[in-house]
């Protein structure tokens, strides 16, 4: 790290390579999902009859046979060493930010100095895995460290290459020997199966015919990319995904070029070579653009069944980080890598689904409208009900820096409904006739919905939770996020909420049903349409407003965490049996915990970076000013002393500046005085970037904003 070094950097950049042509995948099915094992490798790798029960499982979720099992793992073995792999691996999702693997080889001595490939049933369905390294929150006590994981059928196995072979890799859930979930994959499972039993539920008290129900999430990954050539000389960057000093460029984001701009032939051979790997893995990349930000760009697939959308979203993350490095370039997927641009979320779109029928489309006839708008009222009254709980998922030390900063939602929770269907809302709210006078009140079941226009204009891009013309899209989440803990929750609120309305909607008769039913809506969205805000989210007008309205504003991680631990919160979730108190408590552990290490790392990095970069670097500065004016006193030369008095004043303030915050900044540390740290991290970042305006650009040592994101 030295300023020759930023400059060598910067030049490098301007003579850039010419880029490798990749060989595009002909655009054929038999090109994509070819690293899966999925019902066409099923069916050309096992027998008929077992092939089908194995689809049965994957998708209806029909228990597993355990026989099968030996069957199963030899034709996974089969079908993945003839693509390269020589070992395999459980892969899971612990509690941290991202995902595991320990591999194991096929290799099996068969005593005969020979050896063979083997893999058996026992093999395929569970894993042993010492679990005392990863968090657990306090689950597994010390004598009881083995964990185990087991096999989840319904997300396909996949092979994961690198240059010198392959890995078979075996989506699996996370346990304690008790039992106890360790992982992000177990609850979001048990949660998707308390849905669907209560969308069941509600669609038997239509009288809708049987059929299969499936919650649907496309994710869209926010992302920066910036030339590794900077990154390395970002210490920040390096230990933190966020840069931690860095002043503000005369030009950021305020031209509004970046945004849908056209894409720079080294961004969309990386983005080319990112959807190649995907597609080979089954992973339905659809749309690629630049984002707000400089240097930041978004990826959205195709939405899919929510298990493997949200495995498929830690494989999106993967494969843009290792895809970026073979191009010379190193993707943050920080919530906040730097500060004075927009930062990234992972928009989580989400919705039902019961056979065809997708239950958040308003649909074109009576029956359907009255389905969407139940399902509606379901949604709203389990979000202001829970909406602690659903911020409490969003909560990271990355997303901290997000939320509310007028870029991305607010922390409080509210719902966007947009104008025309807000209005129908009102309009079942009016009710009866006589209450209303301006609004005709709507009938369920005998009025049809006026067409919802999918309105591009009408977006309102400061909602946390926005319908979307057929789903909701929770824009909330940070883009390093997984997935599994906000659609865990989401599931359990709607699901409690459809079990609500199914349960006065069975003591119905059905010749009332229509009648009933428009009482229970009228009833349920009177109680709760406090959460529906059409307005500006990022205005301080909502912030009063929504606290007359009584909505939670839980500003920070270590507010947002506390529903957590709530009693009724607790059991609420044990009701549905997603998480145990236990189970509960230990996450509110981990993620505090990690809130605290992640925000120690950034005080320590920074206070480093201070003295011991930054701080050597302005005293030369200052000697050489000091020294320039001794000269001129010396010489009698008055011209020009001001000026170097000046700065010198300036360099000097700023020294003992540095020294005064930092020993603040070291003293809130040992402290692990959360408040203290954020507060003096701010003010050491405040005077190392005023200081990076006047030091010599020569000298300066970190990579700039104008260079990371404008040169790539
Ligand atoms: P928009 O332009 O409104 O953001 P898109 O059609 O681009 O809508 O979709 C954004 C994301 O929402 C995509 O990942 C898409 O697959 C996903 N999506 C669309 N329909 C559904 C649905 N029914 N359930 C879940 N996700 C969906
Ligand atoms: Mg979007």
């Amino acid at each position: 790290m030295s300023s020759s070094n930023r400059f060598d950097a910067v030049a490098k950049i301007g003579d850039k390579p010419t880029l490798e042509r990749i060989e595009l995948p002909p655009a054929n099915i038999d090109f994509y999902a070819k690293d899966v094992f999925n019902e066409t490798a099923i069916r050309q790798y096992l027998s008929k009859g077992i092939a089908e029960q194995l689809i049965a499982t994957i998708n209806n979720g029909t228990p597993l046979d355990p026989t099968i099992a030996g069957d199963v793992a030899h034709a996974m073995k089969e079908w993945a060493i003839e693509r390269g792999a020589t070992h395999y691996t459980h892969w899971f999702q612990p509690l941290t930010s991202g995902t595991a693997e320990k591999h194991d080889s096929f290799l099996e001595p068969d005593g005969n100095s020979s050896a063979i490939m083997s893999f058996s049933g026992k093999n395929l369905v569970v894993g042993e895995s010492d679990a005392s390294s990863f968090p657990s929150g306090g689950i597994r006590s010390t004598f009881e460290a083995r964990g185990y994981t087991a096999w989840d059928p319904t997300s396909p196995a996949f092979i994961k290459r690198h240059p010198n072979g392959a890995t078979l890799c075996i989506p699996t859930a996370f346990c304690s020997y008790t039992g106890a979930a360790l992982d992000k994959k177990t609850p979001l499972l048990r949660s998707i199966q308390a849905l669907k039993a209560s969308v069941r539920r509600l669609m038997n008290c239509f009288g809708v015919e049987e059929a299969n129900a499936k919650v649907t999430l496309g994710a869209e990954q926010e992302y920066f990319l910036i030339d590794k050539k900077f990154y390395l000389q970002r210490p920040d960057l390096i230990q933190t995904g966020r840069t931690l000093f860095g002043a503000p460029p005369a030009k950021h984001q305020q031209l509004e070029d970046h945004y849908f701009g056209s894409i720079k032939p080294r961004i969309v051979s990386f983005m080319t070579e990112v959807e190649k790997e995907l597609w080979a893995l089954g992973i339905p990349a659809k749309t690629r653009h630049n984002e707000v930000a400089p240097a930041q760009f978004e990826l959205a697939p195709v939405f899919e069944e929510l298990n493997l959308s949200v495995d498929h979203n830690m494989l999106v993350m993967e494969v843009l980080r290792t895809v970026a490095e073979r191009y010379g370039l190193i993707c943050l997927l920080h919530e906040k890598p730097f500060v004075g641009v927009n930062g990234s979320g992972k928009h989580n779109n989400w919705s039902v689904s019961y056979g065809s029928r997708n239950l958040l489309d308003p649909g074109k006839d009576p029956e359907q409208n009255m389905i969407f708008l139940t399902v509606l009222a379901g949604i709203i009254r389990g979000i202001d009900l829970h909406a602690d709980l659903l911020r409490a998922c969003t909560c990271s030390v990355g997303n901290d820096h997000r939320l509310g900063a007028g870029e991305a939602p607010p922390a409080i929770i509210s719902i966007f409904l947009g104008d025309q269907l807000n209005e129908i809302v009102e309009r079942i709210v009016a009710g009866d006739r006589k209450a209303s006078k301006k609004l005709e009140p709507m009938r369920i079941g005998v009025d049809t919905l006026p067409p919802l226009p999918r309105d591009a204009t009408d977006r309102n891009r400061t909602s946390p939770f926005a319908f979307t013309s057929n789903k909701f899209e929770f824009r909330s989440p940070g883009s390093s996020q997984s997935c599994a803990n906000v659609n865990m929750m989401l599931n359990t609120i709607v699901a409690e909420s459809l079990d609500y309305i199914s349960e006065k909607l069975e003591k119905v008769q059905q010749k009332e049903f229509t009648e009933q039913l428009q009482i229970i809506l009228k009833d349920i969205m009177k109680k709760h349409k406090r959460i529906i805000f059409n307005g500006n989210g990022y205005s301080e007008e909502w912030r009063k407003e929504a606290e007359k309205r009584g909505l939670p504003n839980l500003a920070n991680t270590l507010e947002g965490l506390k529903p957590l631990l709530d009693n009724n919160n607790q059991k609420f979730l044990e009701k549905y049996a997603v998480l145990s108190k236990i189970e509960m408590s230990s996450r509110y552990e981990v993620f505090l915990e990690d809130y605290y290490r992640r925000l120690r790392i950034e005080g320590e990095i920074a206070s480093e970076l201070a003295s011991s970069v930054i701080m050597p670097v302005v005293m030369a500065e200052y000697k050489f000013a000091v020294e320039a004016l001794e000269t001129a006193t010396a010489i009698k030369l008055k011209a020009g002393t001001k000026g170097i008095r000046n700065k010198a004043t300036i360099l000097g303030v700023g020294i003992d500046a540095i020294t005064e915050c930092c020993s603040m900044l070291n003293a809130a540390l040992v402290e692990m005085n959360a408040p203290a740290i954020i507060e003096e991290m701010t003010k050491l970042r405040k005077i190392v970037d005023d200081l990076e305006c006047v030091v010599d650009d020569q000298k300066w040592p970190l990579p700039k904003y104008r260079e990371m994101l404008f040169l790539y």
